[in-house]
Formats: structure tokens, sequence, C-alpha cells
């Protein structure tokens, strides 16, 4: 079997060229995934180059996307790469987070010191590559922040001119800068997420630009990496959990193929548990989990959170989610605004510090009341430095949920006015 796209349901299945523009199977409408001839696969051998390769100096060996390639060999040519060095995140433990979350010990995965502080850099360096090889000249995103920082810098450095598209006054300024700085032509649309993203399908369609939303298959494939660079990290011990939050439900796709892929070709001896966790205000698949069998799958039509990265109402990727959370005997579960402020608070407190969203996952393992001594990854999805505002405003006690209600600063460390006088600063330090 050469590399291919396949229709990811199960009654159609049909195959395409992996060079075709396709953002869904042109038969029967489902999501598309990469596939891939991997018999040749040798997976000890493949574990000591993969090692080998962190001593390189070359651009590729460097990426802790591309080092893992042999898993995802879609292109047929390197010289496409556009690498920043992304990947190459750390595993952090915390025992105030740990001790938090209910648990013994705890490891973060802190996909915030990619090149554009989230995971979205693992993707689109290789959605970005894939568009260099079909020859598009243009890129274009619906984005709540970070998918469209990250296909800002990897367009403009990839020589593509990127277009972005976000909802009017819903997209922290950290994210919205880094978009206008790495030169990418932004507009604003006064309309949600979802209604976004038909809007620019009919565009790209039109106009010939190369879709980079996550329902992009070759994103969700290097995505992948962020799987088995932890595993790579862990030298292949597998965790009890993988905890991540959930908005479009992409990463939580790429980590159960990525996973599955590495367990039937034998790196790994089993597979994780996954938990995806949603906001309460922006939880449709939670929701359906919740109550499989009895309703379809009900998009949310106003979502709402302070963890922008997450609010998805409409997410495109729930059918692979689905089979993710099944296959992996996961769970699905949904935190308030209240629980993911404080949970962030503690994560800053313990000198690690990720955006809201990627609180959601602290404060899902401590609703969840997992087994003190599990094994557990979190995975935090962003850098602190992303949404300011909200930190500000939490500590200081001024922030307010969606629905008006102020969040109770719980670990809140306002700045404290004092005056200029050594003796007055000396009484409030005793
Ligand atoms: C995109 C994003 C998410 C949500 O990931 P999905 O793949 O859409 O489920 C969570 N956290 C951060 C920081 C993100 O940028
Ligand atoms: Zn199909």
């Amino acid at each position: 079997m050469q590399s291919c796209l396949t229709c990811f349901e199960p009654a159609c299945r049909a195959q395409f060229d992996i060079n075709e523009v396709i953002y869904n199977c042109p038969k029967c409408g489902g999501l598309l995934e990469a596939q891939y001839d991997t018999s040749g696969i040798d997976a000890p051998a493949l574990k000591r180059t993969w090692r080998e390769r962190r001593m390189s100096n070359a651009p590729l060996e460097q990426s802790g996307v591309w080092r893992y390639r042999e898993l995802f060999p879609f292109l047929d040519d390197y010289s496409h790469v556009v690498t920043l060095r992304e990947g190459n995140t750390p595993l952090l433990q915390s025992t105030r987070a740990a001790a938090y979350g209910g648990l013994a010990n705890i490891t973060f995965k802190h996909q915030g010191f990619n090149p554009t502080g989230s995971f979205k850099d693992n993707g689109m360096t290789a959605g970005v590559a894939q568009a260099r090889r079909l020859g598009m000249k243009r890129v274009a995103c619906v984005s709540t922040g970070n998918t469209s920082a990250s296909m800002a810098a990897y367009a403009s450095a990839g020589g593509l001119d990127p277009l972005i598209f976000i909802p009017n006054g819903n997209i922290s300024y950290g994210k919205l800068a880094q978009a206008l700085e790495y030169g990418a032509k932004t507009f604003q649309v006064d309309a949600n997420f979802d209604q976004i993203l038909a809007l620019v399908r009919v565009l790209t369609e039109r106009l010939g630009i190369y879709l980079l939303n996550s329902i992009n298959p070759f994103r969700i494939e290097g995505q992948k990496s962020i799987v088995i660079e932890m595993m790579d990290q862990r030298d292949w011990k597998v965790p009890d959990w993988i905890v991540l939050p959930g908005g479009n439900l992409g990463n939580v796709s790429a980590f159960g193929k990525g996973l599955r892929e590495l367990h039937s070709l034998g790196f790994i001896d089993k597979l994780p548990r996954l938990a995806v966790i949603q906001a309460a205000g922006a939880s449709p698949f939670y929701e359906y989990m919740r109550d499989k069998g009895q309703k379809p799958f009900a998009a949310q039509g106003h979502p709402e959170t302070l963890a922008t990265a997450i609010k998805i109402g409409d997410p495109v990727s729930w059918p692979k989610a689905q089979l993710e959370i099944e296959t992996s005997n996961g769970v699905v579960e949904s935190v308030t605004e209240q629980e993911i402020a404080d949970a962030k608070a503690v994560i800053g407190h313990s000198g690690i510090g990720c955006e809201p969203a990627s609180a959601a996952t602290l404060a899902g393992i401590r609703k969840l009341k997992l087994d003190r001594d599990a094994d557990v990854v979190a995975v935090l999805t962003g850098n602190v430095l992303k949404d300011p505002d909200y930190i500000y405003r939490y500590h200081t006690g001024e922030l307010k949920a969606p629905d008006g209600s102020t969040i109770t600063p719980t670990f809140g460390n306002a700045p404290i006015v004092v005056p200029n006088d050594a003796e007055k600063i000396t009484a409030l330090l005793a």
C-alpha cells in the first residue's frame, strides 16, 4: 500500500491519492486520515535511530516532530519541510499540582514550550510541508488564536502567504499579536468560530487556497509526534492516563491514532487511557458521550468559556475522538470556569504556568478522582503568556465568567501597593 488518504467512515473507507486537495471524503463527506505502508518498520532499531538523531545538528533531526518522521511518512521530499525546531517540549513534575489533583505524582508535558507557544506547531509544520509540496501559494485558517499564530509563523517562514480569519473580539491579545507580527493578513469576522469555518471553506475552494484547520489530516499526523516524543522521553513506559483539553478534538484524535500505531507496531506494550476535559460552557462532546446511544451528536450553538482555545461548539473531529476514547477505555469530563481558573493558578504557583484551556487538565483530574498512585501525564497545551489579561484579572479579583459572575480568586496573588518606605515594607514582611 502506498501512502494515501482514507475515509474515516467505517462504511466507506474510500481511498484517495495523498496529493488530492480534499479535506472531507468526496464520496460520503466523512473525515479523512492518512494511511501508510508500515511493513518495513522495526521498532527497536527506530528507537535507537531516534535517540541518535537528538545529537545531530541537522534541522530535520533537531525538530521534535520530524525526528519521528518514519511514523508519518507522507512526504516524498523533505526539502518541503519548514521547521522552527518545534516539539522538544519537556516533561515537568510538580508536587503542588499533584496534591491539588489528588495524586501522589503528576507529569506535565508542556507544549507551551513550542516556538509559537502551543502544540499547534507540532501539526502546523506538517500541514505547511504538505501545502508546499502541493505547490500552494496561500494558506488559510479560522482560529480561536493559537492555530493562527502558528500558521502565520510557519507559512511566513516557508514563503507562503497566511490568511487568518478570527471571531471579532473573542481572541486573546497575545495570540492576535503573534499573527500580526508574523505577517498574516488577518480578517476579523463578526461571527463565531463555527460560522466562520463554513465561510472559509467556501473561500478556500473558490480561490484555491490551502485550508489548515484541524480538519486537515496532515496536521493530525504532525500532532502524533507529541505522544511519540512523550513515550521516547519516558523510555517507552506507558502512563496509566494521558489527560488533555478538548476543543475541536483534533489533538485527542492525533494522540489516539499515534498511540494505536505505536502499539500495533510494537513500540509500546499497552494503550494508556485518554481523558478529554471540556469547559462546561463548550462541552458538546462531553454531553454526547455522557448520554451515548440516547441522542445523536449535537453542536452547541453558543459556546461560552474564558478558555478561548477550547471555545468550540461544533468540534469537527468528534467521530475520531469518539473512536479514541472508546478504544482506550477513556473518559470525557467537563469543568467550570472557576475550576479552570483555580487549577491554572496552582499550575502557575508550581513555577510552570499555562494558558486557561491547558489548566482544564488539572481541574479535570481533580474532578475525576483518579487512583492516587496512578501514573498521569497532563498535556499543557499553551504558554502562560498567551493570555496575560486573564491572569491579571484573576489575581486581582476582576475576572468575570461569561455569565457575568465574578470568579473567586481562591489562589489570588494581587500586587501590593506600598509607600517608598523601608520601615513600612519591613513591617509588612515581618
Ligand atoms: C487548540 C488548543 C486546544 C484544543 O485542541 P483541539 O485539538 O481543538 O481539541 C487546547 N488548548 C490549546 C492551548 C489550544 O491551542
Ligand atoms: Zn467516505
